[in-house]
């Protein structure tokens, strides 16, 4: 498959790896919006957020949570973004299912 994030996942692209498990794969985002930017994949390949089961969506949650708060701890940021780009429109630039986890700080463009 010609997928740049199963590559990653198998090794044959190289990432900075933060976490892996059974489910879940996550390494930092190579063009960073905050420090720690950090990208989750369900291991499986999918394309689409909406075509995942309940079961699959709260196992890669649960590996989001876990992920989110060993990078608040390393990073020390006092917030957090977690999200989806969802479609084309949306900005998704990689067709695997990915969450970011992007570290906020103080003053940094990205609060009110
Ligand atoms: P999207 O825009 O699809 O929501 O997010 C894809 C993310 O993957 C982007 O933030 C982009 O910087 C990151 N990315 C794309 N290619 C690579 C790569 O080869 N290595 C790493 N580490 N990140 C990548
Ligand atoms: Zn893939």
């Amino acid at each position: 498959m010609d997928c740049l994030f199963c590559k990653i996942i198998a090794g044959e692209v190289p990432s900075h790896k933060v976490y892996e498990d059974e489910h879940a794969y996550a390494f930092l985002d190579i063009y960073p919006t905050s420090r720690g930017h950090t990208v989750v994949l369900p291991k499986e390949h999918i394309t689409s957020f909406l075509e995942m089961s309940e079961e699959k969506t709260a196992e890669l949650f649960a590996s989001v949570n876990r992920i989110a708060k060993k990078v608040i701890a390393v990073t020390e940021a006092p917030g957090v973004n977690i999200g989806i780009n969802n479609g084309l429109v949306a900005g998704q630039t990689v067709p695997h299912v990915h969450v970011h986890i992007i570290p906020r700080y103080e003053n940094d463009g990205g609060g009110s």
